[in-house]
């Protein structure tokens, strides 16, 4: 079956998407540059087409798994992407390794994929998705309000 040429616009439809659905401007969600640090343990940054600069800790990026089964897991917790899970406090105190991926790939032109130190690897992290929780000053402030802060 072929689909080319077959273009479905539905305007209804992008007029009810909230402004948080919106998609991006391709430049926004197109890496420039995708650097692991891998062997650091750091994390992830990239440099966007657009010129905005993210980065992210492996932690974070863990925490923020875009697998169906975290997404629930955190849904659960009431935790944001990227938020750890409490402590359990019953439990022995044992040694856990920093989280951190035992290496990565890309998927497809889209977006990346990480095979974590404690087995998980379901997450497809889309360069969309990390653009939309980049944790860079300016992207964290328009989410939060602006808490009086005199000019
Ligand atoms: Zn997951
Ligand atoms: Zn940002």
């Amino acid at each position: 079956m072929s689909h080319e040429g077959i273009r479905i616009s539905s305007k209804e439809e992008k007029a009810r998407e909230t402004e948080e659905n919106r998609p991006l401007p391709r430049i926004a969600v197109t890496p420039e540059k995708v650097r692991v640090l891998l062997s650091e343990g750091k994390g992830l940054e990239i440099d966007w087409n657009d010129g905005h600069r993210s980065a992210w800790s492996f932690a974070w990026l863990r925490d923020a798994c875009p697998c169906a089964t975290c997404i629930e897991e955190r849904k659960g917790d009431g935790r944001k992407a990227g938020q750890p899970k409490p402590k359990p406090a019953n439990l022995l105190p044992m040694y856990v390794p920093p989280v951190k991926p035992d290496s990565a790939h890309a998927v497809g032109r889209y977006a990346l994929q990480f095979n974590w130190n404690d087995g998980h690897s379901g997450g497809i992290y889309s360069w969309e998705y990390l653009r939309r929780v980049c944790q860079c000053g300016e992207c964290t402030f328009d989410a939060t309000e602006t808490s009086g802060t005199p000019n």
